[in-house]
């Protein structure tokens, strides 16, 4: 230790000066000028058992929780500091910080949060899924931490159910889905009944799923009224009833839950539960699909073919896909660079035709390649241009678009004569 008592690494002043001076300096370590009241007052720390004038390390804790010297975390110290390094405050900077390291540094020095935590408000492990620091809740675990917050005890169900932080684990999932559910976790009581509904952890029983997704539909959950809507349309574990199924889709669909909306679309589409009206079935499809939902973008474009095919006016549909692939949407510009060539509901022009297959085929859309690739074979709206056209050919064809692969092998045995046949 003789290396260690030579000076304070706070104020460089030997640490065994004569007592009783009082005098003031910069401290290197601190960055500004201390007073230092007290020379006689040695500390020691654990556990690397290094040496500070009392007030000096009094005054560095209150900036950090480790030892100047070696960067130990500071677990106690002889005689004890007058402010002691508050380790239940730093295991919560940690956690707020994903500091992983730091919570297993505090953990080993043998400080137990779970002594305290149990039926705490402020509960490390509550803070940690909250977070949703799923490692760090992992290790607060295996420290023996519980919860009885039942949106904590959700989150622990569903690390278990995706295996964040730890091993995915179905039974345990449905223990912690359980706890929370009882105690009315609405979130909980949607979980419960999927696991029930898919036979995850558990036999697959309907009944079960109902009775769940009945709870968290009356608590408000979109997602259940929206199962609960497709149990009645298909049948599963009640009697088909597509009014029943239509009352539960429209409840989820007013809270602007994307899946409720596209099924309640279907639902007009096809005149079930319903009278059929085309006009409420795209409305709910724009919906949802203007939430980003891709099988309502389906459904959409889908409805605008039909549209174009019974020379209906689809307005509504053009002004979707303007909006949508003037933000990037690539399948949207696919379309629309379709609509443009074809003059399908708009007027016929290769040039925007082009400018909006380029786009989507630069995001790398495979259709879209493979008609850039027609177009310049062709020469529409542009000049022929035969390795152009190979090289879209060829991207599209990478990707496992047929009609790309196709072309390809037909160009390959005739060459560029090839009659334009879309
Ligand atoms: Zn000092
Ligand atoms: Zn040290």
């Amino acid at each position: 230790m003789d290396s260690v008592s030579q000076s304070c690494a706070i104020c460089l002043v030997p640490v065994k000066e004569s007592p009783g001076i009082r005098r003031s300096r910069t401290s290197t370590a601190l960055g500004r000028k201390i007073r230092i009241k007290d020379t006689t007052t040695v500390v020691r720390l654990q556990p690397c058992a290094h040496e500070f004038h009392h007030t000096c390390i009094s005054m560095w804790v209150k900036q950090s929780p480790r030892c100047p010297i070696d960067l130990r975390l500071i677990m106690g110290s002889t005689p004890p500091m007058s402010r002691p390094v508050n380790l239940r405050q730093e295991l919560f900077k940690s956690i707020e910080g994903n500091q992983i390291e730091n919570v297993r540094e505090i953990l080993l020095t043998g400080f137990n949060p779970a002594q305290r935590s149990i039926l705490d408000r402020k509960n490390p492990l509550n803070l940690s899924l909250k977070k949703q620091h799923w490692e760090i809740a992992a290790l607060l675990i295996s420290a023996g931490l519980t919860t009885n917050s039942k949106v904590a005890q959700y989150s622990l169900g569903w690390m278990y159910r995706n295996g964040l932080g730890v091993e995915q684990n179905n039974v345990k999932a449905i223990s912690w889905f359980c706890k929370a559910a009882q105690q009315g976790d609405t979130n909980a009581q949607n979980s419960l009944g999927i696991m029930y509904y898919d036979g995850l952890g558990v036999e697959q029983d309907y009944d079960r799923a109902l009775t769940w997704f009945r709870k968290a539909a009356a608590h408000g959950s979109a997602d259940a009224q929206n199962s609960l809507g497709w149990m009645y349309a298909n049948g599963l574990g009640v009697e088909q009833n597509y009014t029943r199924a239509v009352t539960w889709f429209r409840k989820a669909a007013g809270q602007e839950y994307a899946p409720a909306q596209n099924n309640l679309g279907r639902m007009y589409h096809k005149g079930l539960g319903v009278e059929q009206n085309y006009t409420a079935a795209f409305t709910c499809y724009l919906k949802a699909a203007n939430q980003g939902a891709d099988v309502a973008k389906d459904n959409v474009s889908w409805m605008l073919w039909e549209a174009l095919e019974t020379g209906q006016k689809a307005v509504e549909a053009l002004i979707w896909f303007n909006k949508v692939a003037n933000k990037g949407d690539a399948p949207a510009q696919n379309i629309l660079g379709r609509m443009y060539q074809k003059g399908l509901g708009v007027e016929q022009s290769y040039d925007k035709a082009l400018t909006w297959y380029r786009k989507a085929a630069d995001q790398g859309h495979p259709a879209a390649q493979y008609h850039l690739g027609w177009m310049h074979l062709n020469g529409q709206g542009v000049e022929k241009n035969y390795a152009v056209a190979l090289t879209w050919f060829g991207k599209a064809a990478n990707q496992g678009n047929v009609d790309a692969q196709n072309i390809l092998s037909r160009l390959r045995r005739s060459g560029p004569g090839l009659d334009p046949s879309p």
